[in-house]
């Protein structure tokens, strides 16, 4: 693998942003290449924000604000698949991984970012995601030969953050094993979701959050993180 190659997975257009944000502007400030991927164009989300042009779809609109957001985050690559926003569940999870694990392969990232099995808000299609990723990682991983991602990270949040679980029901959130302090990247976090406007209601209420603003917690899935490990405080490891 190339040693600074980054990509995050997700399943819907603001899912980056509402992410980690400043650990992937860090990388590509710390001259990583990144890339996100999404795999619906979130055409189920909130859209009475949005005065559609004629033949424009929600779909439109949202591919073009993660797209705008990946700029913000200054990753060089935003691939955005076409599955059915909230129906990720129901595609095989054998293709989907097999989907992901094209992407590796095209992508060769040394460090791989999705969802943990809690999917966050539980949302399903996060939780699929999540599912695809791991199997993909770990099959490239038990391939032989160079091509191998090294490091697999979950986004996850602070311990005792209550989430509403809307969607579906998810465990319980893993804990940190990884906290990075992108306090200076705050105003980078609130441009890349003003991207996307026609989700604001979504993510207007959590600017009040300073902490969701300025850390970054995941949980380190590979290799596994050992019990007397301490913590990490970075996900950019060369
Ligand atoms: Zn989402």
């Amino acid at each position: 693998m190339v040693a600074k190659r980054l990509l995050a997975v997700w399943a819907h257009p603001d899912d980056e942003a509402f992410g980690p944000v400043g650990s992937m502007r860090l990388a590509h400030d710390q001259g990583w290449e990144t890339a996100i991927l999404t795999a619906t164009r979130g055409e189920a989300g909130q859209g009475h924000l949005v005065h559609l042009k004629a033949g424009q779809t929600l779909g439109d609109v949202r591919e073009a604000e993660v797209r705008a957001a990946g700029q913000v985050l200054g990753v060089k690559q935003v691939y955005v698949w076409r599955y059915s926003d909230g129906g990720l569940q129901k595609v095989p999870p054998e293709e989907l991984a097999e989907r992901v694990l094209d992407v590796l392969r095209q992508w060769q990232p040394a460090v791989v970012l999705t969802f943990g099995p809690d999917g966050i808000t539980a949302h399903p299609d996060h939780v699929a995601v999540h599912v695809a990723t791991q199997r993909a990682f770990m099959k490239l991983r038990d391939e032989p030969g160079a091509d191998r991602p090294e490091r697999l990270y979950y986004a996850t949040v602070r311990p005792g953050r209550q989430i509403e679980h809307p969607m579906g029901e998810a465990p319980p959130p893993l804990p940190p094993t990884t906290v990075v302090d992108v306090q200076q990247y705050e105003t980078v976090k609130r441009q890349a979701l003003a991207c996307h406007a026609s989700q604001q209601a979504e993510w207007e209420p959590l600017l009040a959050d300073t902490d969701w603003l300025t850390t970054d917690r995941f949980f380190r899935a590979f290799p596994p993180f050992g019990p007397d490990e301490p913590l990490e405080t970075t996900i950019l490891h060369e």
